[in-house]
């Protein structure tokens, strides 16, 4: 059975580690990181765990 870590809520559904049907990461931990030198609103973050869908 898929995990479903309810402390990392998620809502990109074309990410591999997305739970399916539900609002969920799977993965135990993240890392969140930032493509910007001085991040200042959210958009600068990034789900840097983020993996493509095949
Ligand atoms: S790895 Fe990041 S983008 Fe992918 S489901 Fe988990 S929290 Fe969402």
């Amino acid at each position: 059975m898929e995990n479903i870590n309810r402390s990392i809520q998620c809502s990109v559904e074309q990410c591999l580690h997305h739970c399916v049907n539900c609002d969920y990461c799977s993965l135990d931990k993240i890392h969140v990181g930032t493509h910007e030198s001085s991040p200042s609103q959210k958009q600068s973050t990034d789900c840097q765990s983020f993996q493509a869908k095949l």
